[in-house]
């Protein structure tokens, strides 16, 4: 052994005694409501795509198509070699879609963030957080070396301290919070963070990574259905989950895009993603805006209510557990890490896959199961994840 193997094997060995050891397990069928995995099938209640889109072959064929026209590979950044029309048909589409005047595709969700955050702020402002914004959020303000303030999740009265807190010193302040949050499954107040914005002169920033395909008219997310997706400066959101391809955006302002272009060094100095992928993505959307979207977004949203039924029985759901259903996500919080790793395998015993989220996913001693519902399943489905949940049940 290396010195160095010495050293990350001590730091592997410390991560397995306080059970945060992970292991990729392998996949050999698409991501759908059955997965394949060590030559057994299982009941998926693990991924987020939620409208049953990433095996879809609307999105296959579009996939296949930009392939033969343009090619596996973008070759460069888009502003080395020439920017491949693919990206300019989804990014014209998701300017469409979001009602917004311009958007930027980049390679991931995490870039979007970490580019634009990071183009926007620097040490003389403020970023201000929901103490529950997903990683890349919090790896983008910790990066854009802006002073970092957190109000407790969805707690109007600590953002509106922190807001005075930055006006007092008179800094600019950036507010990032999701609209549907992805490891607890509720929904941020976004009409009051928006009369909060605009009392104290903030700019707001809302990541609809689990709300687009789901909320609102058309699946544009939740911004939208509460009527205040014009007051948001910053729209993020990615093209992985409910739109089933995979990449990112940012959509608002021509002005803001624009700035991004000549700004978001995760857009700059990176290779454009596969023209596959956008055209995926296009396609995606004008699914998701049809009758065929909205007859899969009906489909989810029953099964959400069967699931809310089936699991709210045995365990304590997280955030949303008090709260009208916000989306697919439903956290079954199990606090102990070694409690949530037994129950996934309990149900993993019985062809149920359910993933254990654990630090740094979650806080430490609010690990949990992460079940979420697709549009896919049927409702034989959720009574077998039931049964599991009932049989299993004595971990709750
Ligand atoms: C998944 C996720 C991202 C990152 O998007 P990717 O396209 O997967 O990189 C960002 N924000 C939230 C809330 C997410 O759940």
């Amino acid at each position: 052994m290396t010195t160095l193997d010495e050293y990350l094997a001590s730091h592997l060995d410390g991560l397995r005694g306080q059970n945060l050891f992970r292991e990729l397990r392998r996949v050999d069928s698409p991501q759908s409501s059955r997965i394949q995995m060590e030559g057994r099938t299982f009941v998926n209640f693990s991924s987020n795509d939620y409208l049953g889109l990433a095996n879809h072959a609307v999105l296959k064929e579009a996939g296949i198509k930009a392939i033969e026209e343009f090619g596996a590979g973008a070759g460069a950044s888009r502003l080395v070699c020439g920017s491949l029309a693919p990206f300019h048909e989804l990014e014209e589409t998701i300017a469409a879609f979001k009602k917004t005047e311009g958007a930027l595709a980049f390679s991931t969700g995490y870039a979007a963030a970490v580019g634009t955050i990071c183009a926007l702020l620097d040490t003389r402002d403020v970023i201000v957080l929901d103490k529950l914004v997903h990683a890349s959020i919090v790896d983008a303000a910790k990066l854009c070396g802006a002073t970092l303030r957190i109000f407790a999740h969805n707690d109007l009265n600590e953002l509106e301290a922190r807001l005075k807190w930055a006006a007092n010193r008179q800094s600019r302040a950036l507010i990032v919070t999701e609209s549907i949050f992805s490891m607890d499954g509720d929904a941020a107040p976004l009409r009051d963070i928006v009369a909060l914005k605009e009392k104290f002169g903030a700019w707001l920033m809302v990541d609809e990574a689990h709300a687009t395909g789901v909320r609102g008219h058309g699946g544009r997310g939740l911004a939208d259905e509460l009527g205040v997706a014009g007051a948001i400066e910053l729209q993020m959101g990615t093209l992985g989950k409910a739109l089933g391809a995979g990449g990112g955006y940012l959509c608002g302002s021509r002005t803001l895009i624009d700035f991004l272009v000549n700004r978001a060094r995760s857009f700059i100095f990176s290779t454009a993603p596969v023209p596959a992928a956008a055209a995926a993505a296009t396609a995606a959307i004008g699914l998701v805006e049809s009758d065929d979207g909205a007859a899969r977004r009906e489909r989810l949203w029953k099964r959400i209510a069967e699931a809310r039924q089936a699991i709210q029985r045995f365990g304590r759901l997280g955030e949303s557990g008090s709260r009208e259903t916000s989306g697919a996500i439903f956290p079954m919080i199990c606090g102990d890490e070694a409690a949530a790793l037994a129950a996934a395998a309990a149900l993993r015993e019985r062809n149920i896959y359910v993933p254990a989220i654990r630090f740094p996913a979650v806080a430490r001693g609010k690990a949990r199961l992460r079940i979420t519902v697709t549009a896919e399943h049927t409702p034989e489905d959720i009574q077998a994840l039931a049964d599991a949940l009932k049989a299993a049940g004595k971990i709750f």
